[in-house]
C-alpha cells in the first residue's frame, strides 16, 4: 500500500528544546487535519492524484473538511467513488478523542481531550476551554502540551512535561468543539435555537495551555487554515494570540500571523515581572514595549490586549496602576484585568473587589478601557490559568484505577 508521510512541523529554532516535536499516530495512515493547502495537495499526490487534478481535489476536500465537518470519506460525494476508497487507504481525519467534556453553571465548557499517541505510544491531554457571551462565544485553545515558562501564579507552568501541538492538534481543537455544539451546516439547519450569523464559536484565543511563540509554525499554519475563507473562515479579527512575551517573535508574529495581540504584561517594573513572569530576565518590560510599538497594523481599532492578572499586595497599588497607565503611552492599547484564578498548592491571592476597581478606575480615567475579565468555569477548573489541573487530576485516578 502506498503510505504518505509529510514532514509537517520542525521545533521553532528560538524556543527551548522539545520532546518530541512532531506527534506519530499508531494508525500508520497519514492524519490530514492541519496540512496547508498545498501540503493537502501533495499528499494527494503521493497517494496517486495526478498532479494536474490535485489542487482541484485539495479544494473540494477542504470544504468537505473544514466547511461541513465531514471525517468519513465515503460521504464525500462529489469526489469518485475509487477515490473515496484511495483516500480512506491513506488518510484519516481523525479529531482529539474526548475524554471528559464539563458544563460550568455559567454555561462555560471544558473538554479534556486525549491526542494520537506519540512515537513512543504515549497520549497526552489537552484542555479546550468554550466561553459563551451574549455578543459572542470564545474557544480558548492550547497550543502546546504544558509550557516550558514558569509563570509563578500559572498552573500550567508547573507542568513539566511539554511537547509542541501540530497544527492538526490545534485546528482539532476547534473542530471538536464544533462537533460538541453542533456547528457544522446540517447540524444547524436542524436547530431551531442556531445562533444569528450561524456561529457558536465567534472568537478564537490561543490562552489555553502553552506559549504560542514557542511552536510559531504550527501555530501559524492552523492559524491560517482557521481563516481560511473556504473553509472555517474566522477572521484574523476574531483570533488574538497571547504571549508571555517572547519578544524576537512579536513582529514577525504580526507579518506572518496576522491575528490581534495579547502580551501578559501583570508587572509594571522589572523587578515584579521577572518574579511573575521570569521570562522577563530574557526579554526586560523596555524590549517588549518596543516590540509591541512596531507590531504591524495597529490603530485605534486594533489594539494590543495588555492582560494583567490582580494579585493580592503584588501587583495591585495605585503606584502600579499609575506605572502601566505610563508604559502604555503612545501604544494602542486595551487592558484586560483579570482577576486571578487560585489552584491548589498556590501562595498567590486575588486582590480584593475594591482594589480591583481602583486599579480600573485609574485606567479609564486615563483613556484605557480596562474591563476586568468575569472569572468563566472556576467550578470546573476551566478558568486561565487553571488548566492542567483535570488532566492530573485523571491521571491520578487512572493510576489508583490501575494499582
Ligand atoms: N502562554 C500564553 C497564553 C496562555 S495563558 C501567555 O502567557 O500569554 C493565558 C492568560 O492567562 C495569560 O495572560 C496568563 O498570564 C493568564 N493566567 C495564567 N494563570 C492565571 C491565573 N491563575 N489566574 C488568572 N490568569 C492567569
Ligand atoms: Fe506558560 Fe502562559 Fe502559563 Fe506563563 S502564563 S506558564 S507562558 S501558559
Amino acid at each position: 500500500m502506498n503510505r504518505v508521510t509529510l514532514d509537517i512541523g520542525r521545533a521553532n529554532p528560538n524556543g527551548p528544546t522539545l520532546v518530541p516535536n512532531l506527534a506519530q499516530t499508531a494508525d500508520p495512515r497519514l492524519n490530514l487535519l492541519g496540512l496547508s493547502r498545498a501540503q493537502l495537495a501533495e499528499a494527494l499526490v503521493e497517494a496517486g492524484v495526478p498532479e494536474r487534478q490535485s489542487r482541484m481535489r485539495a479544494s473540494q476536500l477542504w470544504g468537505w473538511i473544514y466547511n461541513r465537518g465531514i471525517t468519513d470519506f465515503s460521504l464525500m460525494t462529489n469526489v469518485a467513488k475509487e477515490l473515496r476508497g484511495k483516500l480512506a487507504e491513506n488518510f484519516t481525519l481523525a479529531r482529539p478523542e474526548i475524554v471528559t467534556e464539563q458544563i460550568s453553571t455559567d454555561g462555560t465548557r471544558k473538554w479534556l481531550l486525549r491526542l494520537a499517541p506519540d512515537a513512543d505510544g504515549r497520549r497526552h491531554d489537552v484542555e479546550t476551554v468554550y466561553i459563551p457571551e451574549e455578543d459572542r462565544g470564545t474557544l480558548c485553545v492550547s497550543s502546546q502540551v504544558g509550557c516550558t515558562l514558569t509563570c509563578t501564579f500559572c498552573h500550567t507552568g508547573t507542568q513539566t512535561l511539554v511537547r509542541n501541538l501540530t497544527a492538526g492538534e490545534i485546528v482539532g481543537q476547534l473542530l471538536v468543539a464544533r462537533d460538541r455544539l453542533g456547528e457544522w451546516p446540517e447540524a444547524l439547519a436542524q436547530n431551531p435555537n442556531a445562533p444569528e450569523g450561524g456561529r457558536f464559536v465567534t472568537n478564537l484565543v490561543l490562552m489555553g495551555m502553552g506559549e504560542p511563540l514557542y511552536n510559531f509554525d504550527h501555530v501559524k499554519t492552523a492559524m491560517e487554515i482557521v481563516a481560511d475563507g473556504e473553509g472555517l473562515s474566522l477572521s484574523k479579527r476574531r483570533i488574538t494570540l497571547s504571549t508571555s512575551g517572547v519578544v524576537p517573535e512579536i513582529v514577525r508574529a504580526g507579518e506572518e500571523i496576522g491575528t490581534m495581540l495579547a502580551i501578559s504584561l501583570h508587572g509594571t517594573t522589572d523587578d515584579i515581572r521577572n518574579k511573575l513572569v521570569p521570562l522577563n530576565k530574557k526579554y526586560p518590560i523596555a524590549q517588549l514595549l518596543d516590540a509591541c510599538r512596531q507590531y504591524p497594523g495597529l490603530s485605534n481599532s486594533r489594539r494590543i490586549t495588555f492582560e494583567y492578572v490582580m494579585l493580592k499586595d503584588v501587583n495591585d497599588t495605585v503606584e502600579d496602576a499609575k506605572r502601566l497607565v505610563q508604559l502604555l503611552k503612545s501604544i494602542p492599547a486595551k487592558v484586560n484585568l483579570i482577576p486571578f484564578n487560585p489552584w491548589p498548592g498556590t501562595d498567590y491571592e486575588c486582590s480584593e473587589w475594591p482594589v480591583i476597581e481602583r486599579f480600573a478606575e485609574i485606567l479609564n480615567k486615563a483613556g484605557y478601557a480596562s474591563p476586568v475579565r468575569t472569572p468563566r468555569g472556576r467550578d470546573i477548573m476551566a478558568a486561565c490559568g487553571q488548566l492542567k489541573s483535570a488532566s492530573e487530576r485523571m491521571r491520578a485516578k487512572e493510576r489508583t484505577a490501575s494499582i
